[in-house]
């Protein structure tokens, strides 16, 4: 199977291509058909897996669906947290690289070390992806400067890593403020008991892709 056997957007096909992505991984093959499908899901993978463009596609898909039938929405659409400044910078660039020339898709990216004037700027013209870290978000959220009521998809990335940081109470507060029927994935190298935890609050009903 390669991905341009798939009915993807034509764009967005042609930006894999671009992008030297021929054939969908093992974590891809799995993950696509249940988060299209607009299951809440649990991915137990190692990095290199291929994870991050398994939850990209279905994201940039759905944003592009969603902005062909509501072209004037500025409100976020979608919401990816990282443990990691450096994570969050390798998640944007490859979400940059596959939204190229495709209209109505901007990506903001909060994390530290940045300065917080620009991030709340550019929030304020509107943006459908966020990458985030837990500590910059909070920090905007209790400034007021970003509304998540209307956010359709939330990935956790790297949960295990997230846990050993400390940043727990961080996400659970951070998605108090998204709709409670929000599509939600967890990514997580390894699911012990407190991961477990996290998962049956936060996922509903999901579906366990482990490789
Ligand atoms: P990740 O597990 O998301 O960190 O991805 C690990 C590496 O695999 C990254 O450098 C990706 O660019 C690359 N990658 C992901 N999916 C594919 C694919 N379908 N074909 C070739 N390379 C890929």
């Amino acid at each position: 199977l390669e991905f341009r056997h798939l009915s993807l957007p034509e764009k967005l096909s042609s930006n894999l291509h671009s992008a030297g992505y021929e054939s969908p991984t093992a974590v891809q093959m799995q993950v696509l058909p249940v988060f299209l499908c607009q299951r809440d899901t649990m991915v137990c993978a190692q990095t290199s897996s291929g994870k991050t463009l398994a939850f990209l596609l279905p994201i940039i898909i759905h944003i592009q669906n969603h902005m062909t039938s509501n072209p004037a929405c500025h409100v976020p659409l979608a919401l990816i947290l990282a443990p990691t400044r450096e994570l969050c910078m390798q998640i944007e660039d490859q979400a940059k690289e596959l939204m190229q020339g495709i209209p109505r898709m901007k990506t903001s990216l909060l994390v530290g070390g940045l300065p917080m004037p620009t991030q709340l700027y550019r929030l304020s013209k509107g943006v459908q992806l966020i990458v985030a870290t837990p500590g910059r978000l909070k920090d905007i959220l209790d400034r007021g400067g970003v509304i998540l009521e209307s956010l359709q998809v939330v990935i956790i990335d790297e949960m295990d890593s997230m846990l050993h940081m400390g940043f727990q109470e961080q996400v659970l507060d951070i998605l108090k403020h998204a709709p409670d029927d929000v599509q939600t994935m967890m990514c997580s190298a390894t699911i012990p008991s407190a991961i477990e935890k996290m998962a049956s609050s936060l996922l509903s009903n999901p579906v366990y892709v482990s490789l």
